[in-house]
């Protein structure tokens, strides 16, 4: 300090200047001194201090999208599962060193707050992951843009491992409240439930509701890359209209005066911690409907105040639904044109179809969503009426179309087959004009399985957008240490244009390049090993080969497959002890979705395993097994700079597309996976001799299953399996229970849906092929770097451009 302390305030360095307002924001607006400033105060210090910078940008970003008269985007998702911002914010803004400086000046270290920042955990895995990187590119990309979602005041919840088994906590993300946003208390909305429609005087349908709630939103801005550009996240916040019923107060009913208001902040809780299982709950119908028709509300609103005819809504306003989440707002858009502006059917029926597009994200059946008639009906009589009207339509246009009656009864959007139930994915389907999936296999199975009539029916619209990652977020911010390398090696380019890093193949054979990449590399996974050694007490080797699988647990993802191999790795390495057996510490990660019990099961079972695997002194220094709790963003930025191998390995054709893949591709690692979702798009870019492809085609898996797949025949084919499952199915790691995993593994022999008995022999195969190629350094360095060289199209600008320009018609 005492070298600038006499100097003219224009003198000052930035960082001094930076110092001070957070000093100052410390002091008038957290009340705080320096010398009782808790860590979290300074936190929040300087997020707001951060903030501030954030606010010019972004109101320039409005001001210039309402000047140009520029049409807007709106992403309608339930999820956005954005992590930490301060880093990202930084980064973006470009003021890092400044900052970090500003803060060591005040005896702060800025990696230290950053740590305790907590995950905004808005979202479930991957669906929610992808609208957070949205958001970062089309402010990237500087198109204007609104998200709109939840603001769950729980969100995701928080996954303890005890004695192996999930154990789920409410995630209390606020609990030191939220700097980076803003309530905007004018921006409020009456959403209705339940009731009867009657008829006006003029015809016009009116909705007596039952119940109205009101949706506050709350804002956060999202900030792109070289700060060029600040969107909004309009989360939304339900609220009572009468919080407090006096009268009831008054008589002493101290509770039954506040329900009203219990009963709203219930809507926006927590987030349904289901992942492609459909969560058959009102609560989920009643949050869909709200954050649906509070967004609606808000885009009319805006449109008719800047345009004045709510005829040019398409041409002005994009709206985007992420999966059949927000499906419900094609009827409330038809609501609001219908009875609120007097439009007739067909205009309406029109201006809605231009406006919305529809994202698919999983071909399972299970996870499409539809809702029981009667509880749609009760819930929204008014939508339901318009669903109906909406389905003449569609059936017309089948019947002209002469589509047979059993295609007839596909596309209808109602499922007459047992309980009647509102198929979500039709009415999207029928009310968007573009219909794409995630990656290219997983839209040529959408248009041969789930929308196959409806394709038949209307040819032009289902197309594809492979998914991206954000480079800012997952390079550059996670790896740090990569970057650098990278700069000095082939310069910046890659910043601004992911895809030049394909410079960096010119060096892939470069001896000394490889070694730089491979000290990074194991720097990443010292500071992992660190990681979790600090807290789950449990030593790493950072020189064994990091083979990593973490994604949410589910059957189709197969971390059972990885786990079963494993043991059968176990028993190979106890059996030949004198063999040259490759060092490797295969690591887990995901939440499961508390209601399926056979994915809690499959923790327990990774438990179990590395209970008593990495307790054998056999193995020891060989294998050991971890499995690291409460998977979220923030773990992820730890674990993907520090794997060597990636883990991707559905039963092909189940996974739509995964981000996790590109990611850990992105930072190095070599991928062993089926040919599924992006898996496919990204052998192809990296070539086929730098990822270890094995199994069944989407195509042998579905030929497969249609001959009558036998699961107990290839078990007996294969002595390795049928050891390992017979280990398991034994009791072997359930010493305390050995009827645990009877059912699991009996399952396999039974049914095996996911086909593990069928992959399991190639899958060692790929495995031993990991095992020769590890220990040849340069050749595994070498295919390191061509992954991270290859992937920067799957950056999700590329992504953003192409919906922009294919979808949204923003740019030409
Ligand atoms: C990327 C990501 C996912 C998606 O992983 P997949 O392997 O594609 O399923 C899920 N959760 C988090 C926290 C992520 O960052």
């Amino acid at each position: 300090m005492s070298a600038t302390e006499n100097a003219p305030a224009e003198a000052l360095p930035h960082s001094a200047v930076l110092a001070e307002a957070i000093v100052d924001t410390l002091v008038h607006r957290i009340g705080k001194d320096e010398r009782a400033a808790k860590p979290h105060d300074w936190l929040s210090a300087t997020i707001l201090t951060v903030r501030d910078q954030v606010i010019d940008r972004w109101m320039a970003s409005t001001r210039s999208a309402h000047r140009q008269g520029a049409k807007r985007v709106y992403y309608l998702s339930l999820e956005f599962l954005i992590g930490r911002l301060l880093r990202d914010t930084l980064t973006n803004l470009g003021i890092n060193g400044e900052v970090s400086q500003a803060l060591a000046t005040l005896g702060v270290d800025l990696a230290a707050i950053e740590e305790i920042e907590p995950d905004a955990a808005l979202g479930n895995g991957g669906l929610g992951r992808l609208a957070a990187c949205f958001m970062e590119s089309l402010a990237t990309l500087d198109l204007p843009a609104y998200g709109y979602g939840i603001r769950y005041v729980n969100g995701m919840f928080r996954q303890r491992i005890r004695d192996g088994w999930q154990q789920e906590y409410p995630e209390d993300w606020l609990a030191f409240g939220n700097p980076w946003e803003f309530e905007r208390r004018e921006s409020r909305y009456h959403v209705r439930f339940g009731g009867e429609v009657v008829a006006g005087p003029d015809g016009r349908a009116i909705w007596e509701q039952a119940e109205r709630v009101i949706a506050m939103a709350v804002d956060t801005p999202m900030v792109g890359y070289r700060g060029k550009r600040v969107n909004t996240l309009r989360l939304w916040e339900a609220r009572a209209v009468d919080p407090l019923r006096l009268d009831a107060f008054n008589r002493g009913d101290h509770v039954g005066a506040l329900a009203q208001q219990t009963r709203a902040e219930t809507l926006t809780r927590v987030l349904y911690p289901a992942d492609e299982t459909p969560a058959g709950q009102e609560l989920r119908l009643r949050q869909e409907y709200f954050f649906s028709s509070a967004s609606l509300q808000d885009i009319v609103r805006r449109h008719v105040q800047y345009f004045g005819d709510i005829r040019t809504l398409p041409e002005k306003a994009a709206v985007q639904l992420n999966d059949t989440h927000p499906a419900v707002a094609v009827a409330e858009l038809m609501r609001l044109l219908l009875d609120e502006r007097g439009l007739e059917f067909n205009e309406a029926w029109s201006i809605t179809k231009r406006t919305f597009s529809y994202t698919n994200h999983t071909l399972l059946p299970e996870a499409l969503e539809s809702w029981p008639l009667p509880l749609f009906e009760r819930l929204l009589p008014r939508h339901m009426q318009l669903v109906y009207m909406i389905n003449a339509q569609l059936m017309r246009e089948a019947r002209a179309a002469q589509l047979e009656d059993a295609a007839i009864a596909a596309v209808s959007l109602i499922d007459e087959r047992g309980e009647r139930r509102v198929r979500m994915a039709n009415l999207a389907f029928a009310g968007s004009h573009s219909i794409n999936g995630v990656a290219a296999l997983h839209t040529e199975l959408m248009k041969k399985t789930v929308f196959a009539d409806l394709h038949r029916l209307y040819p032009d619209r289902i197309n594809n957008k492979t998914n991206g990652i954000t480079p800012r977020r997952w390079l550059i911010e996670a790896n740090p240490g990569l970057t650098a390398l990278i700069r000095e090696t082939i310069g910046d380019g890659f910043l601004d244009h992911a895809e030049a890093l394909a410079a960096l193949a010119d060096h892939a054979g470069d001896a000394g390049f490889q070694e730089r990449f491979a000290a990074v590399k194991r720097a990443n996974k010292v500071a992992l090993s660190d990681y979790i050694r600090e807290h789950m007490g449990l030593p790493l080797d950072p020189d064994a080969l990091f083979d990593v699988q973490v994604k949410r647990i589910h059957e189709y993802k197969r971390q059972l497959l990885n786990i079963i191999e494993t043991v059968a790795l176990y028993d190979q390495i106890r059996s030949h002890p004198e063999r040259d057996w490759v060092p490797r510490v295969k690591l887990f990660a995901g939440k499961a979705a508390p209601s399926y019990h056979n994915a809690k099961l499959i923790i327990k079972l990774a438990n179990d395993v590395a209970r008593r695997i990495n307790a054998d002194p056999a193995v020891a220094g060989l294998l050991k097994i971890v499995f690291v709790p409460n998977y979220n963003v923030s773990l992820a930025e730890k674990i993907m700079p520090a794997a060597d191998l990636s883990e991707q390995i559905s039963t092909a054709g189940m996974e739509a597309s995964g981000t996790g893949n590109m990611k850990l591709a992105l930072n190095g690692a070599l991928t062993i996976g089926t040919l599924d979702g992006a898996n496919v798009e990204i052998r192809d870019r990296v070539g086929e001799e730098n990822i270890l492809i094995f199994g069944l085609t989407a195509e042998e898996v579905a030929r497969t299953k249609a001959e009558g797949y036998a699961p107990r025949a290839w078990i007996e084919r294969s002595p390795e399996l049928s050891q390992a499952l017979t280990a398991i199915a034994s009791g072997v790691f359930s010493p305390d229970d050995r009827q645990r995993y009877a059912a699991l593994i009996g399952g396999i022999y039974d049914y095996d849906p996911f086909m593990v008995a069928a992959d399991f022999d190639a899958y060692v195969a790929a495995q031993r092929e990991v095992d020769t190629l590890w220990r040849e350094p340069a050749r595994w360095r070498e295919k390191a770097i061509r992954n991270t060289a290859n992937v920067g199209w799957f950056s999700s600008d590329r992504t953003i451009a192409d919906y922009a320009r294919e979808i949204w018609k923003l740019t030409e």
